[in-house]
């Protein structure tokens, strides 16, 4: 999708802004001699930024204004070596909010709607985003924050509320308790806003069916913003984004250059009014597509695709390149086969080969043995790799209030 003039003009103030600050990307664009964009292809020359960078700059060496203008970090956690820190303004914070209650709106949700927000608060943007976007739309917010399913569950009875933010990894976990203890006569939720996961068909199938609700995928990251940059709407096919905020490219993972609307690759964003943390360029990781044309709710917002897997979460078994969202398709077309899965890679030194170890929860009613079979068969025609495969009832593996680890790597 090609920047629009007003884009081109705010990413262009971007730019200003970093070379008149002493930052990170100031002296970068200094050094490479940017100083604005004015065609499509001038901005498509630009350096990608990267977690990498963040991390170079570290703690805040990103930050674009003086320091009296800052009013809050947030910090996202780095898998490997040392976190990154993204410092906010007063107006930062507020658009962020502004863009967090337009998601509420888009999914329906109003001043009316008592909102149970269950993801963590802290240095990470989950918890306190979904707190300042119900504050910002007028809607109650319950701050409960992570775990405690006892209590998450006396008060999503108790105070009737109508929204559930979640994981989708704990979204099940409180489903699947509400199933357990009879509850769902007693409780009046009606959607769930589902943080920026990938998780599959399945899995939101039993989410709704055990709760009764409508789901929305809430998509966003720390390095801009945090979750609220975009979310999935009633047509129940992608996710707007507002491009007022945000320039959205999708480019090939491998070769960095954009793919036409449609294709599948990377999400690369850019922010446009940030002032703390301006990023150009900012490579996500998170594979996606444009959805061309309008949509069926009405909203004029762009839409992109939900959220397929994680340039990065590919693993390679046998040389052979897989991802999750490969295997979930495969699972998800096998009844009796619950959404949860784990895999675990090892090496054989007797056969020198890699060895692929699944272990899927599946319905007491189902022959566990049939189920592994069809499982090792479907994977071995639809991706090439043959799994050993192990059942276990529903309920067996690790709910998680973060994101969930599908793949385990314990080869090197
Ligand atoms: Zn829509």
């Amino acid at each position: 999708m090609q920047l629009n003039s007003k884009q081109m003009e705010l990413i262009n103030r971007q730019i200003q802004r970093l070379l008149n600050s002493d930052s990170y990307y100031g002296k970068m664009y200094r050094e490479l001699g940017i100083d604005g964009v004015r065609s499509q292809e001038d901005f498509e020359k630009l350096p990608f930024s990267s977690k990498d960078d963040l991390r170079n700059a570290y703690p805040l060496g990103i930050q674009a204004v003086p320091d009296n203008e800052i009013v809050r970090i947030h910090s996202s956690s780095g898998t490997t070596g040392k976190p990154v820190i993204i410092p906010y303004t007063a107006k930062d914070v507020d658009d962020w909010a502004t863009m967090f209650a337009r998601c509420y709106a888009l999914a329906g949700i109003g001043k009316e709607d008592r909102i149970q927000i269950t993801p963590g608060y802290g240095l990470w943007t989950a918890g306190i985003g979904f707190q300042l976007g119900a504050e910002k739309l007028g809607a109650m917010a319950i701050p409960m924050g992570p775990g405690n399913t006892e209590k998450q569950l006396q008060m999503m009875v108790d105070l009737q509320s109508t929204v559930i933010a979640a994981t989708s990894s704990y979204a099940l976990l409180l489903a699947e308790e509400v199933a357990k203890r009879g509850l769902k006569d007693k409780i009046a939720l009606k959607k769930g806003v589902i943080g920026s996961e990938r998780w599959g068909d399945k899995m939101r199938g039993r989410i709704k069916q055990e709760l009764g609700i409508t789901l929305y995928d809430i998509y966003g990251l720390t390095e801009v913003y945090g979750p609220g940059i975009g979310i999935s709407c009633d047509a129940e096919d992608g996710i707007h984004y507002w491009d007022d905020y945000v320039y959205l490219e999708i480019i090939d993972p491998v070769t960095g250059k954009p793919v036409p609307d449609g294709e599948e690759g990377e999400i690369v964003l850019t922010t446009l009014v940030k002032e703390g943390a301006p990023l150009i360029r900012f490579r996500t990781h998170d594979l996606s597509r444009i959805i061309p044309g309008e949509c069926g709710c009405g909203c004029k917002y762009p839409k992109i695709d939900i959220i397929k897997g994680r340039s990065d979460d590919m693993f390679k078994v046998h040389g052979v390149n897989m991802f999750p969202s490969q295997v979930e398709e495969v699972l998800r077309a096998i009844p009796g086969v619950s959404s949860e899965y784990a895999i675990a890679l090892g090496w054989d030194e007797n056969t020198k080969k890699d060895v692929m170890m699944m272990t899927v929860e599946a319905d007491y009613n189902y022959s566990f043995e049939n189920l592994a079979r069809t499982i090792q068969e479907q994977i071995k025609s639809r991706i090439g790799v043959t799994p050993k495969v192990n059942i276990v009832p529903v309920g067996t593996l690790p709910r998680s209030e973060k994101k969930t680890k599908r793949v385990t790597d314990y080869r090197y």
